[in-house]
């Protein structure tokens, strides 16, 4: 039976709807479940194989209905704590324990309480804790993820995770040695900007398959696929799936090899936009209640810039815009949003700014720091805020 255990959040028409009901002093996300959902089924659709949700890209509850709703059952976890969550909220989902480090109680936990049976490793001594806390494989599966050629990405996770390819043969081979199905995993980077990067990323798992000469049931492209931001265009999600879909059947690796995808960002960029309210005008300069120590974090690790739009529907807001800089809540210096906000020139306290596509790497970076922390949703049923 399905567990319906999600919360209800408060519903509204419209975010100026949520301004007049809540006047909300303090930080609200404004979650998109049908705009989560269209872009769900998108990928369902569109993406030639298997597509998993990367959860820490944003867990909230309702996120994560959403994509159950739209059909996904697949989840990428790397802690515990989400497997926990996934386990006990969609008990017929799948999940992946996709951290390549993990503690020796993690895996006999994961194992054990969870029957997790699908894990990522990137060197030997990994093979050997999951072998020694859970024994060999037994049909079990081992994704081997290896580096893959650096191209346009705004974070390079293959500088963190990642065995060069020139091992990974050997290690694919004790994988398949101990008893485990095998796979191979990769990650281009978040918000990576050229198609080109997954078709190397095949080429060199096709290379390690070779020269490898065992069975590989799974190809994990990872994550990676951009959204659209402020100043950032990059191609469609279709580039990206038809160059993949030609590199795996180019490959023709074996019939029965699953591909795999596991998108976090283009997932659930866009089904969330952020309500922050301006505390103080000092000139060109804002100080909201939300900062890079909370939702807007990728503003300044990422580079990021996020559409914007001043609101308030109590008053007319003047048809002239300027530059403004926004600056967050902490007495931290380093709370400044890195690049100018272009909004009417009337801006003033009181006055609410959206800030869009903010489903990702937002509520589930932000920190406590400073005694700021924005715990506020609601759903929203109006069209989400894109970049111009
Ligand atoms: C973060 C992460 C993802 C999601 O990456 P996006 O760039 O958000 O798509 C997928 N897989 C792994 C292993 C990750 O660490």
């Amino acid at each position: 039976m399905q567990k319906k255990s999600h919360i209800t959040l408060p519903s509204f028409a419209t975010v100026e709807d949520v301004i007049e009901q809540l006047k909300p002093g303090y930080p609200v996300y404004c979650l998109r479940p049908a705009e989560l959902k269209r872009q769900a089924r998108f990928f369902l659709d569109s993406f030639p194989g298997r597509v998993m949700y990367a959860v820490k890209c944003n867990p909230h509850l309702t996120v994560l209905q959403a994509l159950f709703d739209a059909g996904i059952r697949h989840f990428d976890t790397a802690s515990l704590a989400e497997i926990a969550l996934i386990r006990e909220h969609f008990p017929q989902a799948d999940c992946y324990f996709m951290h390549p480090v993990k503690a020796r109680a993690s895996i006999l936990t994961a194992q054990d309480v969870y029957g997790i049976d699908h894990y990522v490793i990137d060197h030997e001594k990994e093979l050997d804790k999951i072998i020694e806390t859970t024994g060999s494989g037994d049909g079990r599966v081992i994704l081997v993820r290896i580096v893959t050629p650096v191209h346009d990405a705004q974070y390079r996770l293959s500088d963190k995770f990642g065995i060069a390819s020139d091992e990974a043969a050997e290690l694919l081979q004790k994988v398949h040695k101990a008893d485990f199905q095998t796979g191979i995993a990769f990650h281009v980077g978040s918000q990576c900007r050229t198609p080109q990067a997954f078709t190397d990323g095949v080429r060199t798992a096709l290379d390690v398959i070779r020269e490898a000469n065992v069975p590989v049931h799974y190809l994990d492209v990872g994550g990676g696929f951009p959204a659209l931001y402020e100043d950032d265009k990059p191609p469609a999600l279709d580039d990206y799936f038809k160059v993949i879909e030609e590199a795996f059947d180019e490959a023709k690796i074996r019939r029965d090899c699953v591909l795999m995808c596991e998108p976090g960002r283009a997932l659930v960029a866009s089904g969330c936009s952020l309500l922050v309210q301006i505390q103080l005008r000092k000139d060109d300069k804002l100080y909201i209640n939300d900062g890079v120590y909370q939702s807007l974090s990728e503003t300044l690790v990422g580079k990021i810039k996020l559409p914007a739009r001043l609101t308030n529907p109590r008053r007319q807001l003047s048809s002239q815009n300027q530059e403004f800089t926004i600056l967050g809540p902490t007495c931290d210096c380093l709370d400044i949003l890195p690049y100018q906000f272009i909004l009417p020139d009337d801006a003033e306290e009181g006055d609410w700014i959206e800030i869009g596509q903010v489903g990702a790497y937002s509520n589930s970076a932000a920190t406590r720091f400073n005694g700021f922390f924005p715990e506020t949703f609601v759903s929203v049923d109006a069209a989400p805020l894109m970049p111009k």
